[in-house]
């Protein structure tokens, strides 16, 4: 990838995203909401669509000259019914935070009652967060792990919802190693009458190969982005009911946003059409055994993996009781300086600052996209356990770089 017209006109820029596809090639991506999308979906994206104005949906546009776009977006859509089996489906958020919004604008007013997972716990900024929107326009509250198991503490999630009397509970998480019981937290919003919305962000790829339990037909609301677990490119999506559909389809636009970014819808259909084939479906069982050998080479080096282990492609690790002096921060830096990289993560019970918390979180898809299976994930285990052991020993972190450079010369990526 060399970006030839990009270089003639731009070399600063060109540089720029040389530098970016050797530096996903020669790291160890494990930011467990990052991914490798096709070559084939980095074309769609980068094509004349980009070009097209198309507010509106398929067949009742604001513009003329339409036609491709709504191709591309008819696709993009009957795909995602047929991968999630939603009954409607609005593939035009520009991401996942604008789905949520979609769906909180559709359904809520300013001042409603919003019950969230706590950031620290593994919710999401867009689920209430003070420094975004929803913080500012509801009345959040948000439940919580449980501090001694690291899973969701459903009864005090129903005793929470009976006291504030919600009008959407939001599930689905960005740091959640756990398997989530859709139907007991319907339960839940039925019994104290608010909307459930599901936000798959992280797992969409997950729930469409049918290795994560899905919420659709189950939640009243269920979002994602499509750039995580499924490889469809930066943005994303809103499924629902048909009773929900025109709302939700009103709030994305003209409620929420402008023209929609065809060219991304583009790349969302072909990532789709890349993961209804078989072959997704095997990679998708790869990601989560590769996550269960991570955490289990983590388990054995003596870390500590909140909730014991992962049912998801993440594993969550608490660095207090093994490295005390080693913050989530010193953990990520030390480890980007050995080409891993991975991120600080708040923890249940979080005792230092989110801006440097007490944990790690590292994903499996994008590695698993370049073909690493078990036997290289237990590795990788052993050699971020090195680093963070190693307290900043430049030797270590050297030798640690070196092994990296064999694994991913060993799995080329972009070719
Ligand atoms: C990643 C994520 C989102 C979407 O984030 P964007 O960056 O806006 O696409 C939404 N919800 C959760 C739980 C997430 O983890």
């Amino acid at each position: 990838m060399e970006y030839p017209e990009v270089r003639e006109v731009d070399p600063a820029v060109a540089d720029a995203l040389v530098g970016e596809v050797d530096r996903q090639r020669e790291t160890l991506s494990m930011i467990a909401s990052e991914n490798h999308v096709s070559k084939a979906v980095l074309e769609a994206q980068g094509s004349a669509l980009t070009n097209k104005y198309a507010e509106g949906y398929p067949g009742a546009r604001y513009y003329a000259g339409c036609e491709f776009a709504d191709d591309v977006e008819e696709l993009a859509v009957e795909r995602a019914k047929e991968l999630w089996g939603a009954e409607h489906v609005n593939v035009q958020p520009h991401s996942g935070t604008q789905a949520n919004m979609a769906v909180y604008l559709a359904m809520l007013d300013p001042g409603d009652r919003i019950l969230s997972l706590e950031l620290n716990h593994g919710g999401h900024l867009s689920h209430g967060h003070p420094a975004n929107f929803t913080g500012q326009l509801y009345d959040v509250e948000q439940y919580r792990v449980d501090e001694e198991t690291g899973y969701i503490d459903y009864d005090a999630l129903a005793e929470q919802a009976e006291a504030f009397e919600p009008d959407v509970i939001v599930s689905g998480y960005s740091a959640y190693p756990r398997e989530v019981e859709w139907e007991r937290i319907q339960d839940v919003a039925d019994s104290v009458g608010a909307y459930h919305l599901a936000d798959i962000a992280h797992i969409t790829g997950l729930v469409a190969a049918g290795v994560h339990d899905s919420p659709v037909g189950v939640a009243d609301f269920v979002t994602g982005s499509t750039h995580k677990t499924i490889r469809a490119g930066r943005g994303g999506i809103v499924m629902t009911g048909e009773e929900h559909a025109d709302d939700v389809d009103a709030a994305v636009f003209p409620g929420g946003q402008g023209g929609p970014l065809m060219h991304n819808i583009a790349g969302k259909a072909v990532g789709f059409g890349e993961a209804l084939e078989p072959e997704f479906e095997a990679y998708a069982e790869q990601v989560v055994a590769n996550a269960e050998a991570l955490a289990e080479s983590f388990a054995d080096d003596g870390l500590e993996v909140v909730s014991g282990g992962t049912d998801t492609h993440l594993v969550l690790v608490d660095l207090r009781e093994s490295h005390p002096d080693v913050s989530g921060g010193d953990a990520e830096d030390a480890l980007a300086d050995a080409n891993v990289v991975l991120n600080a993560n708040t923890v249940p019970g979080e005792t230092r600052s989110p801006f440097d918390p007490s944990g790690i979180r590292a994903g499996t898809p994008g590695l698993t996209t370049r073909g690493f299976e078990e036997d290289d994930l237990r590795e990788v285990g052993d050699l971020i356990h090195r680093v963070v052991d190693a307290d900043g020993d430049e030797a270590v972190v050297a030798d640690v770089r070196d092994r990296v450079a064999e694994l991913t010369d060993a799995h080329p990526l972009y070719e």
